[in-house]
């Protein structure tokens, strides 16, 4: 018998069983990889494989937000960043690991666990009762993953993800850009526009057919629906295809001119907190180098700051700032808590940190209390309020942990100093909450 069940042992479902453990509680974690079952990414059957780079990003915890994330998840006693230290290869600034090293000693670790039973069986239930933290993945199997669906609705369910670029507030210059809503429709600040000459527009739209392209794994294969295609794909229709779709500049008055420009890129609120915005329509497969540089020739963002750029990909994710409540659970079924990139983030650490806060949630409901929210000034609070229930939810694609997501710091202060502010913020506020 045990306590809880988690489903997917991976980066946030071993993290989640960690912490159960550590806490008491017998955890059955289930994991498909190691019954004969595959996914299109992972090679091995160990638990938290890395599919791709060995690297967790910047360690930095004093300007970089995912660094700071490490530091927050070593001070909870996180599993894959204690491992992740002791399989440490050199890389800079950055925590890079030796990845099988690392996937072992996750798996070893909890193997050794002895409030841990490790199950190798595919799950294609939720089930209806008994605490369960669905952790499958962005690569979650059918099965499951229709299940899902009709748990949360089909509406809420993504295969596939068609992030467009989001930029930072504070780096978008009002001097050529403007806020108005087209043909005056809506709230006064509901788009912030950048507006394009002729010539500039062809230059855009030449820069976008010659840039360098991600291409398609062969298993991804994704089905480009109208409304989320490439921006260079509706650039391949013809030279004026965005100039009457995303990028059309009518019913748009230039303050500058009086006039309606010839094109115009538009950019929509992304928070809640004002702090992100995202190119309206603006998906695509471009490399992020030639993003950035192509990006930045839009009149208003030559000094644009991304907070993510755009892709495309296979990837499975719930809309989790309708779909869950503060502590992860299913609102409609509440014995289901869900963890890691399924819920819309992004990235080895910040699915790791879900899975952390999903089996602290979970211990805390198991001994008949609750843990807060850790407060949004942490990395970790910033981004699970990012994930259940700041977000817009129309626009929900997955995102990493960046200072965009935390409340911004008031005042003007140079940019250097700006990430020390949000740091030592952070610490205070986590002294405040961590729970010991
Ligand atoms: P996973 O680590 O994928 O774990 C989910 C687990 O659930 C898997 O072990 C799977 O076998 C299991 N599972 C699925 N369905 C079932 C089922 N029905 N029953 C039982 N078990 C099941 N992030 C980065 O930070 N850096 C990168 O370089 C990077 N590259 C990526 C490349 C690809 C191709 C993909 C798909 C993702 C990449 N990511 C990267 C994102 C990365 O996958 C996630 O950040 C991270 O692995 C997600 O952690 P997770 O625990 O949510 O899912």
């Amino acid at each position: 018998t045990h306590d809880i069940h988690i489903i997917g042992g991976g980066l946030a479902g071993s993290e989640a069983a960690w912490q159960l453990a550590q806490a008491g509680h017998k955890v059955k974690l289930s994991e498909m990889r190691g019954s004969g079952e595959k996914t299109p990414a992972h090679h091995t059957d160990h638990l938290a494989e890395l599919v791709c780079s060995n690297s967790f990003r910047s360690d930095d915890a004093e300007r970089n937000a995912v660094g700071l994330l490490h530091q927050e998840m070593r001070d909870l006693g996180s599993l894959i960043l204690s491992q992740g230290d002791i399989h440490k290869v050199p890389a800079g600034s950055a925590l890079a690991v030796d990845r099988d090293g690392f996937s072992a000693g996750v798996t070893a670790a909890l193997e050794a666990h002895p409030n841990i039973t490790i199950v190798r069986e595919r799950v294609d239930q939720l089930p209806s009762e008994g605490l369960t933290i669905v952790a499958t993945g962005p690569l979650t199997a059918p099965g499951l993953a229709e299940r899902i669906g009709t748990a949360t609705g089909k509406e809420a369910l993504a295969f596939f993800d068609a992030i467009a670029p989001i930029v930072h507030f504070e780096s978008i210059d009002f001097e050529t850009a403007w806020y108005q809503s087209r043909w005056n429709k809506g709230e006064g600040k509901d788009y912030i526009n950048c507006p394009m000459s002729k010539e500039q527009y062809l230059a855009f739209h030449a820069g976008l057919l010659a840039g360098e392209k991600t291409e398609f794994r062969e298993w991804e294969d994704v089905p480009y629906f109208e409304g989320c295609m490439p921006i260079e794909v509706m650039a391949e229709r013809g030279v004026d295809t965005l100039r009457y779709g995303p990028m059309k500049g009518v019913g748009l008055d230039d303050p500058r001119t009086g006039r309606w420009p010839y094109a115009v890129v538009q950019l929509r609120q992304d928070n809640a907190s004002g702090t992100l915005w995202n190119l309206v329509g603006f998906q695509t497969k471009l490399k992020y180098a030639a993003q950035v540089e192509l990006f930045r020739t839009i009149p208003g963002l030559e000094n644009a700051e991304f907070a993510r750029l755009g892709g495309l990909h296979r990837n499975t994710f719930i809309k989790s700032p309708e779909l869950l409540d503060s502590t992860l659970r299913l609102k409609a079924r509440p014995n289901i808590r869900f963890a890691g990139q399924i819920t819309g983030c992004e990235g080895y650490i910040e699915s790791a940190a879900i899975g952390l806060l999903a089996g602290r949630f979970a211990a805390a409901e198991l001994t008949g209390t609750t843990l807060p929210a850790p407060p949004r000034e942490t990395a970790l609070g910033a981004l699970l309020a990012h994930i259940t229930g700041e977000a817009e939810v129309e626009t929900y694609q997955p995102m990493n942990v960046n200072f965009g997501l935390f409340p911004p710091i008031e005042g003007r202060t140079k940019k250097a100093d700006r990430k020390l502010m949000y740091t030592s913020r952070a610490r205070e506020a986590f002294r405040g909450w961590a729970p010991a």
